[in-house]
């Protein structure tokens, strides 16, 4: 059931989507935003979207990086987006190996539980944009819209295999979330 009164996110994967793809990223240096990120970023919020990071951290998980390592990238990850006018409303990772079974790696869906459960989310109403086919798995997982951005022709085929939604580019999707996004309630006078 659709529940009005619980706001709507964009929920967004970190690596490859709002940031250039770092395998494994140890190196707050290295944090590099995707041209038009922050724009895209400014656009959702202005929808009235709630912004929420999902990420799969695997290099944790598997003794490739450091807690402390991945605690830098975040910050620098934060901070650069912060100064680019972009207020996260949350940012969640998951630390473990594929081996650990956890129910928050993507295509599972344990991230996107965790924020709708923390900030009061309609996850029906969500969407999210991702780089790779098991981001939109997790959004399929629970109800919401899964967008794949991507120029790799193969992942953009399974991507339409799974009934993902296909972009080349983050700006792209933009426009299409604007379309499905509800208005937001009026808060003033309406006309009639
Ligand atoms: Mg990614
Ligand atoms: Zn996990």
């Amino acid at each position: 059931m659709l529940d009005s009164r619980k706001r709507a996110a964009v929920f967004l994967d970190r690596d490859g989507t709002l940031i250039k793809d770092a395998n494994y990223p140890s190196n707050p240096a290295e944090v590099t935003p995707v041209p038009g990120a922050a724009e895209a970023l400014r656009q959702f919020q202005a929808m009235g979207l709630a912004l929420v990071v999902v990420s799969n951290q695997s290099g944790v998980g598997r003794g490739f990086v450091t807690e402390a390592q991945a605690a830098a990238v975040d910050t620098k990850f934060r901070e650069i987006f912060r100064r680019a006018g972009i207020a996260f409303d949350g940012v969640y990772y998951c630390p473990h190996s594929p081996e650990a079974g956890c129910d928050c790696r993507k295509p599972q869906p344990g991230l996107l539980r965790r924020a709708a459960e923390d900030l009061d989310l309609s996850l029906a109403d969500s969407f999210l944009i991702g780089d790779k086919v098991e981001d939109g798995q997790a959004a399929q997982a629970v109800g919401a819209s899964g967008m794949l951005v991507t120029l790799d022709s193969e992942r953009a085929r399974a991507g339409l295999a799974s009934g993902l939604a296909v972009f080349e580019r983050l700006a792209d999707t933009v426009a299409a979330l604007g379309r499905r996004v509800k208005a937001p309630l009026a808060t003033g006078p309406t006309s009639p």
